[in-house]
C-alpha cells in the first residue's frame, strides 16, 4: 500500500534560519502540497550548547511570511508530538535501550583524556571494529562491572556497534545509488548519559520513523550522515519503512565571491542577505539584514529560491506557489551547487512588483513616504495608488519607488544641471510663459486632453518638440525623465503644474 507522504523540516535551532534551509522548507512544502501530503516542522534542539534563545521564533516567523505553511509543530500541534525533540527524552531512551537489549549498541567509559592518548598513540584512529575491543566499554568489561559504574552514576555514552566490511547502499532521488562500505563508518555516539540526550542521528532517525516520514528531503552537508541512518533503520527492525533520501544541492557563492558554500560573509560584501528576516543577534547585538526587510515580496523570494537548484523543464521561470507545487519534482534538481544570483533575486522582485495589484503597492509605500517626510493621508489612497502605477515599472523595490516618483509629493527643489545645459535655452523663459497660457486656457486636465492641445500649439508655433517638452518636464519634476509628462500632469493638477512652471522660471539659469 501507497504510504500517505509525510515530509519534515527539522532545523536546530541555533541562529537565524539561513535562506539554504529555506530552501530546504521549501521543498519539502512544495512536495508534501503535490502529493497531499503532511509537512512537520520538527524543532532539533539536542544540542543544549548551540541552543540560542529566539531562534525558534525566528524559523516559525520566516517560514510564515514565505507562506510555507505548516501542519504540524510545536504550534500546530497534530498526532505526532511533541515536535520538540527536547520534550521527548523518555523517547530516546526507551530507544537506545531496545539497540543495546538487541546487542547492536554498547555503553562506552572512555573519558576524553583516554580518547585523546588513544588518538596521540595511533594515527588515523577511529572508534570501530577493529579499535572498540582495545577500550573502556561494555564490550571489553565484566558485566557486573559495567553495571556497578552505571549504578555508581558515571559518566557513559553509548555507541553504536557497527559491523564491519558491509556495502551500505543509499538510495537518493536525485543521486541515485550511493554505495559505501561500512568499515570507513565508526562507531557513532547515539546517547550521552552526561545531558540525557541522545545526538543528532539516534533523534533523527526515531523520530523520523515514530513521526511516519517518507522522504527526508535536506541539504547535501547531510548526505554523509545517511549509510549511518540506513545502518540504524536496519539495527531498529524499520528497513522496509525507510524514508527515501532526498539530498539537495549546495547553494555556491555568487559570481565574482569565488567558489565554495554560499556565506553570510559573501552577503555582507556583496550587499545581499543571507537571511530571510532581519536577524538581532541576542549576544552581541549584531544585526544581520533580511530579505523582507530589504523590501523583497515573500512570493518574489519563495520563487527565485526555488529556482536555486531546481527548474521548470520548459523554462518558465515565474511560477505562483500554486505553479511552484504543480511543477516541482526531484528529477528537475541538479545534483551540482547552485550558484548564489543575488542579482537575479532583484529581478525577480521587480517582476513581482509589476504584477503586484497597485493598491497593495501604495499601502507598502505609505511607510516609504513617511520616512520622506510626506503625510500619505494628505494624498489620500487613490492618489498614491495612481502613482505608484505609473513609476513601478522603474523600480525593484518598493523603497526604491520614492526615487522615482518623489515629484508627485513635492516640488522638485533642483533642477538637474546636464538637463539645464542641455534643454534650458535663453529663449526658453519666454516659451515658458506661453506654455503657462496655452494650460490656463485647458479645461479638462486630464492627460490626453491637455496633451492634444499642448502639441497642437508647439507645431503651430514651429517650435522643437523634445526642446520644449524637456524643458516642461525639468521644471515639474526637476530633471529631464519620469512617466508620461501628461500622466503627471493630470496627476498633480492644473494649478501645482503652473506653480512649478513659473519656479522653474525664476530659478532655473542657463548654463552656457
Ligand atoms: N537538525 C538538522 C539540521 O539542522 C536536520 C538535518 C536533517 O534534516 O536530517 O539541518
Amino acid at each position: 500500500m501507497e504510504r500517505r507522504v509525510r515530509v519534515r523540516f527539522a532545523p536546530s535551532p541555533t541562529g537565524p534560519l539561513h535562506i539554504g534551509g529555506v530552501r530546504t522548507a521549501l521543498y519539502n512544502y512544495l512536495f508534501a502540497r503535490q502529493h497531499g501530503g503532511d509537512m512537520i516542522l520538527r524543532i532539533e534542539d539536542t544540542d543544549s550548547q548551540r541552543f540560542v534563545p529566539g531562534a525558534e521564533d525566528y524559523i516559525n516567523e520566516a517560514l510564515a511570511w514565505l507562506g510555507i505553511g505548516i501542519d504540524e509543530g510545536v504550534r500546530e500541534g497534530g498526532n505526532y508530538g511533541p515536535y520538540k525533540q527536547s520534550e521527548r527524552r523518555d523517547i530516546y531512551r526507551e530507544h537506545v535501550q531496545m539497540l543495546l537489549d538487541a546487542g547492536k549498541a554498547y555503553y562506552a567509559f572512555d573519558t576524553p583524556e583516554e580518547l585523546e592518548a588513544k588518538r596521540k598513540e595511533m594515527a588515523n584512529f577511529q572508534y570501530d571494529a577493529r579499535t572498540r575491543l582495545s577500550m573502556r566499554n561494555s564490550l571489553t568489561l565484566p558485566a557486573d562491572e559495567v553495571k556497578a559504574m552505571i549504578d555508581r552514576g558515571e559518566k557513559y555514552v553509548v555507541r553504536f556497534k557497527i559491523e564491519p566490511d558491509r556495502d551500505v547502499e543509499v538510495i537518493d532521488l536525485i543521486r541515485g545509488k550511493v554505495t559505501i562500505n561500512s568499515s570507513i563508518l565508526d562507531d557513532k555516539v547515539l546517547y550521552k548519559r552526561a545531558d540525557d540526550l541522545p545526538t543528532y542521528h539516534l533523534a533523527n532517525i526515531v523520530d523520523d520513523h515514530l513521526m511516519e516520514v517518507t522522504h527526508v528531503i535536506r541539504g547535501e552537508e547531510w548526505l554523509p550522515s545517511a549509510p549511518l541512518h540506513v545502518l540504524l533503520y536496519e539495527a531498529f527492525g524499520w528497513a522496509d519503512t525507510m524514508p527515501q533520501f532526498v539530498h539537495l544541492p549546495l547553494l555556491l557563492k555568487p559570481d565574482g565571491a569565488g567558489k565554495g558554500k554560499l556565506s553570510k560573509r559573501d552577503g555582507d560584501k556583496l550587499g545581499f542577505p543571507v537571511f530571510p528576516l532581519e536577524w538581532h543577534d541576542p549576544e552581541t547585538g549584531a544585526v544581520s539584514m533580511g530579505y523582507r526587510e530589504r523590501g523583497y515580496l515573500p512570493q518574489a523570494v519563495v520563487n527565485f529560491l526555488a529556482l536555486l537548484g531546481w527548474n521548470s523543464g520548459d523554462d518558465q521561470e515565474i511560477m505562483t506557489m500554486d505553479e511552484l507545487i504543480a511543477k516541482f519534482s526531484f528529477e528537475h534538481c541538479s545534483k551540482s551547487g547552485a550558484k548564489f544570483d543575488y542579482k537575479k533575486g532583484a529581478w525577480f522582485n521587480h517582476e513581482y512588483l509589476l504584477r503586484e495589484d497597485d493598491a497593495t503597492l501604495a499601502q507598502l509605500f505609505k511607510p516609504v513616504l513617511e520616512a520622506n517626510g510626506v503625510k500619505p493621508e494628505e494624498f489620500g489612497d487613490d492618489f498614491i495608488t495612481r502613482t505608484v502605477a505609473l513609476v513601478k515599472g522603474r523600480v525593484s523595490f518598493v523603497s526604491e519607488l520614492w526615487d522615482q516618483g518623489k515629484f508627485f509629493y513635492a516640488a522638485p527643489t533642483s533642477y538637474a544641471e546636464k538637463d539645464i545645459k542641455k534643454r534650458w535655452s535663453a529663449e526658453m523663459p519666454a516659451i515658458m510663459e506661453e506654455l503657462i497660457g496655452v494650460l490656463e486656457g485647458i479645461a479638462d486636465f486630464t492627460s490626453k486632453p491637455s496633451e492634444d492641445i499642448v502639441l497642437a500649439w508647439i507645431a503651430e508655433k514651429g517650435y522643437h518638440l523634445g526642446n520644449v517638452m524637456n524643458a516642461f518636464r525639468l521644471t515639474v519634476v526637476g530633471e529631464c525623465k519620469g512617466p508620461h509628462m501628461f500622466d503627471v500632469t493630470e496627476l498633480i493638477g492644473k494649478e501645482e503644474t503652473i506653480a512649478r512652471i513659473r519656479r522653474g522660471i525664476a530659478e532655473i539659469k542657463p548654463i552656457a
